[in-house]
């Protein structure tokens, strides 16, 4: 071990049960949401998969007929910028590891929600506009929806009705997540958003097992930092991470120069299978409303304490770095 695990151990905080845990104020026994009121669930691969294949489905094929900041700090883009999407067909809604984009037929809006940032699909104006409500786009009716809609969204009973006009509102408490504009041939840095900056989506079709394998290779630390690190894979955080070392039985502190071949393959299936099943999962909870990321059905992620659905073994939980690490001591290696 060297010197930076150990302080990195020192500085961890665990408990294996309720009784282990550090003596703490009434209002924090009452429950890990309320003792960190900050710490919301950040949205990740699944949860903006679904909003993109949702949105697109939804939206595509619509023209913007206004457009509404009453956060302009959160927008990146001039009240011109804004004003020109006015009139602009929506042809695609898609999702680029954390970041979800809007193309239109000529300019472009990138949205990264970080941890607080949520969007909302409203039938029409008169649907009130939630609080910290920052930016709006209004749109009008469609001919008919676009034929690339994903299978699962065909025929939803959330689906706008094509003469409808609907708007999407970003709502965002803390806003620490950013609305980008970006005009058509204008060069707008968004930060990680660079391909030089983001490794292939997680479950991107691509990224076969053989790719998985020589990506790695650069990354010798934590396998928790690793299944974070947007330049190794994208789309992956804090809740997922702890899933996935969950279903390939590895421990999230376990250095990946310590796996054995069969191990890297081991967390590339463990990856692709978590992904899938969550998505799968969101697809039935997360419509109509599309604001809230759901994480009940998660095995460890934020179950500290609580018995291992695999082992029974209890889980444990630390808050190394300011962010919740799950897992479970008895059947992860
Ligand atoms: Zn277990």
């Amino acid at each position: 071990m060297g010197r930076v695990n150990l302080a990195h151990e020192f500085k961890r905080r665990q408990w294996g049960s309720a009784a282990d845990r550090p003596k703490a104020s009434p209002r924090a026994a009452r429950g890990e949401a309320r003792r960190r009121p900050y710490n919301p669930a950040m949205p990740e691969l699944p949860d903006l998969a679904i909003l993109a294949d949702a949105f697109h489905a939804a939206l595509a094929g619509r023209s913007v007929t206004a457009v509404d900041a009453p956060g302009p700090l959160t927008v990146r883009g001039t009240p011109t910028e804004m004003a020109a999407l006015v009139g602009q067909r929506l042809v695609r809604f898609d999702r680029r590891g954390k970041f979800l984009r809007l193309q239109f037929e000529g300019d472009r809006v990138v949205v990264n929600a970080m941890l607080t940032g949520r969007l909302q699909l409203a039938s029409g104006a008169k649907v009130k506009r939630p609080q910290k409500t920052l930016f709006v786009l209004s749109f009008g009716s469609r001919a008919r929806g676009p034929e690339d809609a994903a299978e699962w969204t065909r025929g939803a009973a959330w689906l706008p009705a094509d003469n409808a006009a609907p708007e999407i509102r970003y709502r965002d408490p803390t806003q620490m997540g950013k609305v980008y504009v970006v005009p058509a041939g204008v060069e707008r840095p968004i930060p990680g958003a660079a391909e030089s900056e983001m490794g292939p989506d997680a479950d991107d079709p691509a990224l076969t097992l053989e790719e998985w394998r020589e990506r790695i290779r650069r990354h010798p630390g934590e396998l928790k930092n690793l299944l974070r690190n947007q330049e190794f894979v994208a789309g992956i955080g804090n809740a997922y991470s702890d899933e996935i070392l969950h279903a390939a039985r590895l421990q999230p502190y376990r250095r990946r120069a310590t796996l054995a071949p069969e191990e890297v393959d081991e967390l590339y299936h463990a990856t692709r299978a978590t992904l899938a099943t969550a998505v799968d999962v969101l697809r039935e909870r997360v419509p109509p409303t599309f604001e809230t990321e759901v994480r009940d059905f998660l095995a460890v992620h934020n179950k500290g304490g609580q018995p291992c659905p695999r082992c029974g073994g209890r889980i444990t939980q630390t808050e190394a770095g300011g962010f919740t690490t799950s897992y479970c001591r008895t059947c992860q290696r």
